[in-house]
């Protein structure tokens, strides 16, 4: 058994793969351990000591000042984006980055944030010269363009070495704040091989998610400057993520980091193994994955019935024409094979 080993018998090789999100995982026995053991106090008065020491050791560890747990990705972006943006400013965002497309329009509703959306080229990157193009000049005709975000892992793709750095450098020089949703951020340095803090250095403010690929069941952490943390633990506060005993929580995510970050590399293994296995099947074309998202397309607009025969054989996934398929650690190699069999026996039936 390692550490990371499912708490209830059979999880991992039982009656359904669950391929549809690193979300779906279930916390380790070891997981519960610590969460049982967790040190915890009323946060909201700063007393919880297990959330405070793991928001100084993520701070540590990302290269930064200070950070904050919060509830969610979500809340942890719309926090960054209000503590960087006022009323009326506006931000740089990919067309189909996260905190733009799947949020809610939060920054929008909640922050009168206005979005400047951009094309995202294949590999997650904004052109930089569509950046360049995109900053407004200090004229009242225009919203103040205040903020840069990028997102790594972007559709489970590592941002191209030395893109951040260059796409920081031309925000700030325009006097432009950066900001990383970095949900799957260990997916992309465990991938890369570079650190975290060397993969975050470029950003002012960084989001990250415990409850992704390192399999805690809740939390995220903002991360920046001290004066930014302050902003932004007000305006979590005022959208409801002051917490009390969350010490249970930070326990969970605590030892996520201790025990769940090198592991991220055998759902990598896990992520080419399926796409290997697809690859092979007549119909199906695959994008190579660098990390633990596989997209397969399947031709003749035969996707969804993919999928509904994929379920009744108890392998779920997500999509409709591109297919969407998410390692984690609740799935093992015998999870993978039975997907891969399951989707063969579709083409030959069929
Ligand atoms: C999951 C995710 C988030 C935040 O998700 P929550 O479900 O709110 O925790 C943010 N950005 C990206 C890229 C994500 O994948």
């Amino acid at each position: 058994m390692t550490d990371y080993a499912p708490s209830s018998g059979g999880r991992a090789t039982g009656a359904v793969v669950d391929l549809r999100s690193d979300t779906v995982t279930q916390p380790t026995a070891a997981m519960r351990e610590a969460i049982a053991r967790a040190a915890v106090g009323d946060d909201v008065f700063g007393d919880d000591p297990t959330v405070n020491a793991l928001q100084e050791r993520v701070a540590a560890l990302l290269g930064k000042e200070a950070a904050l747990f919060m509830p969610s990705g979500t809340q942890s972006n719309l926090c960054g984006l209000l503590a960087h943006c006022g009323r009326g400013d506006e931000y740089i965002v990919g067309q189909l980055a996260h905190t733009y497309r799947y949020e809610g329009g939060g920054a929008a509703v909640l922050g009168s944030i206005q979005p400047q959306p951009l094309p995202n080229q294949p590999d997650g990157t904004i052109k930089l010269d569509d950046i360049a193009a995109a900053i407004k000049p200090d004229d009242p005709h225009f919203a103040r363009t205040r903020l840069l975000a990028l997102e790594n892992t972007w559709g489970g793709n590592v941002l191209p070495t030395g893109y951040a750095e260059a796409a920081c450098d031309l925000a700030h020089s325009r006097g432009l704040a950066t900001h990383l949703d970095g949900a799957r951020l260990f997916n992309a340095a465990v991938a890369s091989g570079r650190t975290v803090a060397d993969l975050t250095r470029p950003f002012d403010s960084v989001s990250i998610c415990f409850s992704k690929g390192l399999g805690a069941p809740i939390g995220s952490m903002l991360v920046g400057s001290r004066e930014l943390i302050q902003r932004a633990h007000r305006i979590r506060k005022m959208v409801g993520g002051g917490l009390r005993q969350v010490g249970v929580l930070a326990a969970a995510a605590d030892h996520a980091l201790t025990h769940h970050v090198d592991r991220l590399a055998d759902d990598h293994t896990l992520a080419r193994r399926l796409a290997d296995g697809l690859a092979a099947l007549p119909g199906v074309t695959v994008t190579p994955p660098q990390t633990n998202i596989v997209f397969a397309q399947v031709e003749g607009g035969r996707g969804a019935a993919l999928l509904e025969h994929l379920k009744a054989r108890g392998v779920l996934a997500t999509g409709l024409i591109g297919l969407r398929f998410v390692t984690h650690l609740d799935v093992d190699a015998a999870g993978i094979d039975r997907a891969i069999a399951a989707a063969r026996e579709f083409f030959e039936k069929t």
